[in-house]
């Protein structure tokens, strides 16, 4: 449920509208913009950790009959080496105590790319990272991590179609969009996805800064993509292809428990400095 109590539903021309009850004017906190669920959510996982931290949601790439990529001799599939990871960063993020911590699955099940980034909004996470391993079938140099985040043009695109969307019952910062002009919202929703592409930017760097020394990263380790998983419009998003599966060297780096290690503890380092960061800009 949510918009909690005190649902309105207004049922017009083409569709159905849901309007929630908003926030209380002039609270100052994260832009938040909801918007009507199409169909219904994804169950929702348990959140771990201290009550009142910032929650970060780990998204496992893949899993149940997407197996992802493979590696080369087909042994190791990419849904298994994304879930280890993600268990991994979950479990460091929690022996450090600054966050709260939510996986998008914790076993091997199928999950559209709008339910993980859907699952973040719901739970109203403040940073949201799909972990998968990159793969280049037709030659085993392709080797070295990159981080994405949502290029500017996907995120204006996405904008736009927000903007205008049917079902629209959107709330920004207590206001809602409902019953507004398309340029009206389409403005509201770009400053919030401005602001999360910010974040999000910021805490690549963060992270590709503190994995540097012990991570193997591509040249070019910082990339834009319009990657659909990243297009949640209010929760800062990257995704860290942590390496090659069909890289020999890179697969036993990611699928070792050092290798695991290493990732987790930049996870944690980077985590930690931007959530500070945050606290200190406020
Ligand atoms: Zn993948």
């Amino acid at each position: 449920m949510p918009f909690g109590a005190g649902v309105l539903v207004l049922v017009s021309l083409g569709g159905l509208f849901l309007i929630g009850p908003g926030r209380a004017g002039g609270q100052a906190g994260p832009l938040v913009i909801r918007l009507g669920p199409a169909q219904p959510p994804p169950p929702m996982p348990r959140v771990l950790g201290p009550a009142g931290r910032p929650l970060v949601v780990i998204d496992p790439g893949h899993g149940g009959h997407d197996p992802g990529a493979a590696s080369r001799d087909g042994a190791v599939r990419e849904k298994d080496v994304a879930l280890a990871l993600a268990e991994a960063v979950r479990d460091r993020l929690l022996v450090r105590g600054r966050v709260r911590v939510a996986l998008t699955r914790g076993d091997d099940r199928y999950l559209t790319l709008r339910e993980r980034f859907e699952i973040a909004r719901q739970l109203g996470a403040e940073l949201f990272v799909s972990l998968h391993a990159d793969a280049a079938p037709m030659s085993d140099a392709a080797h070295g991590a990159t981080i994405y985040t949502l290029s500017e043009v996907a995120s204006d695109r996405e904008a736009a179609l927000l903007a205008q969307s049917e079902n629209k019952a959107d709330i920004v910062r207590g206001v809602n969009l409902s019953g507004r002009s398309s340029d009206v919202a389409s403005i509201l929703i770009d400053l919030a996805q401005r602001e999360s592409r910010d974040q999000a930017a910021s805490f690549a760097r963060l992270l590709h800064r503190e994995a540097a020394t012990s991570v193997p990263f591509r040249p070019d380790h910082l990339r834009t993509a319009s990657l659909i998983v990243l297009k949640a419009p209010d929760v800062p998003s990257i995704l860290l292809e942590a390496g090659y599966i069909t890289n020999d060297t890179d697969l036993a780096f990611i699928t070792s428990a050092a290798g695991r290690d290493a990732i987790a503890d930049a996870f944690a380092s980077a985590v930690t400095i931007h959530f500070a960061k945050q606290l200190a800009a406020r």
